[in-house]
């Protein structure tokens, strides 16, 4: 439908001979996938939403051609008669800190000059120009940046060790292997603004002394696959990858490499193992990919989100950084919402914000009128988010001090109607697919637990069975080999923790 709003935008622009004065851009996502699809009109920076093909004319006759903002289509209810000169004058937008998608439906991402117009590849220059590696590490550490990914680990750190290591050859990798189910945010980065994944790149390879990047992207994203290739082929032009960046002398280039959908791969090793050219299977740390990675070298790998983050740093500096968010946990966090929610899309918010504010202030609450009952945070390796933890603060301990996880951003929200028993299933479903099968905890353990889960749900479940699971959880937990396995059972444990009576109805009113 967007493509044929564009089309129709081009051809009424041209019948109405403004089709030198007014641009149409294609940008990534805005976010607000609700309300799509969206065109912006600048620059006033009207946004208007849900927009139709039928809706163009309007949008040209008035808009363009007599000055006259078409209020209907503005953004919703929710905004004001006089729609502020940009996005910011979005309620949805106005309650997020955008610095992971802050280019995300600003800027075209298939056109490097519009990213170097906002402050594109400037961080980049000024590492190769006024810093050292020791120096951009410890900007990393001072900043307070933790893996967005899901396990938190703290940036700055994980480089430092890399960059230590002596030898002549070290890789910086990049996880766009996105593969929890309702996860998006990484896709929208890729897709809206690839550009800031290259110059983070590029960064991480001067810091830890490395000159070949890889980015393993999953093939489902044929358009941000299409977008990387060419943001990548447009930096060569520019002479900001290869073999004298900038004319400073560094080396750094980048190579994409296909995933296959496997959601094992977005664990490192496996990850690694896969880019190496064999059957993405997890391989026991230590060593780890610090150390010996890649080919069995020195190698980081960062997720997109973490990445997209590093350029801001570097040009605003780790204390304007490490003064958002919490005392552990810096910065923003960017979430697909999703699930029974009003404003299903992507919103980017300030670590320590309550989940009470990204679901009722920032998603709009539940459709129709329903309650709130909870909230998977963290996807099949995390747990649900009850009604009596909903001023929980969203930070990497506070989530996990609760039997939920951070994880990569996924946020499915759950009405009053839904049964937990069935997201707990829907989600071990999911890993017992894409376990490898290289260790028995996790092949033949969450197998067993999916078994128990399928005959509750059936209305065939016997007393201790829930007992029977919280064992087999316990058992996988402490003995698989990798992260797949170690957190597979989470969903399970904590809708048994906060929803043990919806198991016992199943079993004992056979509902
Ligand atoms: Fe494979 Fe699961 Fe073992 Fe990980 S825990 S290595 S996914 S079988």
């Amino acid at each position: 439908n967007s493509l044929k709003i564009m089309g129709e935008m081009e051809a009424l622009l041209s019948s109405n001979n403004l089709d030198k004065e007014v641009q149409v851009v294609k940008t990534g996502c805005f976010g607000l996938c609700a309300e799509g699809p969206i065109v912006v009109v600048y620059p006033e920076g009207a946004m208007y939403t849900r927009v139709e093909v039928s809706d163009v004319k309007e949008i040209v006759e008035e808009h363009l051609l007599k000055g006259r903002i078409v209020k209907r289509l503005l953004a919703g209810d929710k905004v004001a008669e006089d729609i502020s000169k940009s996005l910011d004058g979005v309620e949805f937008f106005t309650r997020q800190t955008r610095i992971a998608l802050r280019n995300c439906g600003r800027i075209n991402p298939e056109n490097i000059d519009e990213y170097i117009a906002f402050d594109g590849y400037k961080a980049l220059e000024r590492v190769l120009t006024e810093m050292t590696p020791e120096r951009v590490i410890d900007t990393m550490k001072q900043s307070g940046l933790r893996g967005r990914g899901g396990a938190g680990f703290p940036t700055g750190m994980k480089w430092s060790f890399a960059a230590q290591q002596v030898n002549d050859i070290k890789y910086v990798c990049c996880n766009a292997d996105e593969g929890d189910p309702g996860a998006f945010m990484d896709r929208s980065v890729l897709e809206g603004d690839p550009h800031s994944l290259i110059e983070a790149m590029a960064i991480a390879g001067f810091a830890i002394g490395s000159s070949q990047g890889f980015i393993y992207v999953r093939a489902e994203y044929p358009i941000a696959v299409k977008r990387l290739q060419i943001a990548i082929e447009q930096a060569k032009e520019y002479g900001l990858l290869g073999d004298n960046i900038l004319g400073t002398g560094f080396k750094f280039d980048l190579e994409l490499r296909l995933g296959a959908g496997a959601f094992v791969c977005g664990e490192e090793t496996a990850l690694m193992t896969s880019i190496e050219g064999h059957r993405g299977e997890p391989r026991p740390r230590p060593p780890f990919p610090a150390v010996k990675g890649l080919w069995q070298k020195p190698s980081i790998l960062n997720n997109v989100e973490t990445y997209a983050n590093i350029p801001v740093i570097i040009l605003k500096g780790a204390e304007w950084f490490s003064g958002i968010g919490t005392e552990k946990s810096k910065g923003t966090k960017v979430f697909a919402l999703g699930g029974k929610i009003n404003n299903t899309g992507l919103v980017e918010v300030p670590m320590g914000t309550t989940l009470r504010e990204v679901v009722y202030d920032i998603g709009g609450g539940i459709p129709k009128g329903k309650a709130f009952k909870a909230a998977q945070m963290g996807g099949p390796s995390g747990g649900c988010v009850p009604v009596q933890h909903l001023d929980v603060h969203i930070d990497y301990d506070s989530l996990i001090s609760i039997g939920a996880m951070m994880g990569s951003g996924g946020l499915i929200v759950m009405d009053e109607d839904t049964c937990m028993v069935d997201i707990a299933k829907f989600f071990l479903e999911f890993t017992v697919d894409e376990s490898c099968g290289k260790c028995p905890p996790c092949r033949i353990g969450t197998k067993r637990m999916l078994e128990i889960l399928t005959k509750i749900t059936e209305g065939k479940g016997e007393e201790g069975d829930i007992e029977k699971l919280e064992e087999l959880a316990k058992n996988i937990k402490t003995s698989a080999l990798c992260g797949l396995g170690q957190t597979a059972p989470n969903p399970v444990l904590s809708t048994i923790r906060y929803f043990r009576d919806e198991y016992e109805a199943h079993i004992y009113e056979k509902r």
